[in-house]
């Protein structure tokens, strides 16, 4: 089982469009994937059309341990995903790994009881330095960061490698970061804006060891896709999909070269 994080400490990075089209693309390619929202905004639980019933386990009993994580796991329309769901309850979770000592490493915890269950585990995660967020970054074995194709997402890029260095320091994060992803790339045409341009090279710049991915481009048709409950290939824009295809692929071959 690998477990990627989509991680950005910015509002708005592209994270649950990740997290969404990448869980939904490995499902299809028939990998058993469990996608765990460790978002109170609830955004990927939303687009995966789970709905949260009263007195239902979510992410937060699985974190508390009041459930086992199986009994918080929910089957979604599409075959191989599954999910962890989250509602705005979620927060609450922050005095319970605050007062833990462990906080960072329950997630992981949690996971182990189903690590045979999952080829990929796909991880949404808020965008702040929250306990949440630690505990997620705590069970990453795969870290990307999604980035605006802006100065806002060069900005979120560079605080977003410092805190993860930050958290690699006290060994509270032991993945790495499989890439960094440009969002809402835009192209006129065939032209790339200047915005889009400038801003992905100082991604480059700022990239360390890290690989700047294909792009995200900017397109209405992802909206679509996720409101509708769709991939992009059911909406006629399977060129889209290249981002998400190369990290499939990454993530394969970083398999293979475990297991050799
Ligand atoms: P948050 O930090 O609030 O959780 P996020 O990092 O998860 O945000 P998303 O929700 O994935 O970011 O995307 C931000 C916004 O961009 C959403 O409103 C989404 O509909 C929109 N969006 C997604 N993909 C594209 C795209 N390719 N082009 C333009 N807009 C997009
Ligand atoms: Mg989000």
């Amino acid at each position: 089982m690998q477990t990627i994080a989509a991680v950005s400490l910015a509002g708005g990075q592209g994270k649950t469009t990740t997290c969404y089209f990448l869980a939904k693309m490995l499902a299809q390619a028939g990998k058993k994937v469990l996608a765990i929202d460790c978002d109170p905004q609830a955004n990927l639980t939303f687009f995966l059309n789970h709905e949260v019933a009263p007195d239902r386990p979510t992410l937060l009993e699985v974190l508390k341990g009041t459930v086992s994580t199986e009994d918080g796991i929910y089957p979604t329309n599409d075959e191989n995903l599954f999910l962890v769901p989250a509602d705005s309850g979620l927060a609450k979770v922050t005095e319970y790994l605050s007062g833990s000592g462990t906080g960072a490493l329950i997630l992981q915890i949690r996971l182990q009881a189903v690590k045979e269950l999952f080829d990929y585990v796909i991880i949404d995660v808020q965008p702040t330095r929250s306990q949440i967020c630690l505990t997620a970054v705590g069970a990453a074995d795969w870290v990307l960061i999604p980035a605006e194709s802006a100065t806002k997402g060069v900005n979120s890029l560079l605080d977003t490698q410092k805190f993860l260095a930050e958290q690699a320091q006290v060994m509270a994060f032991r993945g790495q970061i499989l890439g960094i992803i440009p969002f809402r790339d835009r192209w006129v045409g065939r032209t790339q804006t200047l915005e889009s341009r400038d801003n992905i090279a100082a991604m480059r710049e700022f990239a360390d060891d890290a690989p700047v991915l294909p792009t995200i481009r900017e397109s209405e048709k992802f909206k679509q896709a996720t409101r509708q409950g769709q991939l992009l290939s059911e909406l006629g824009a399977k060129d889209l999909e290249y981002p998400f295809e190369k990290i499939i692929e990454l993530l394969e071959d970083c398999k293979q070269l475990n297991q050799s």
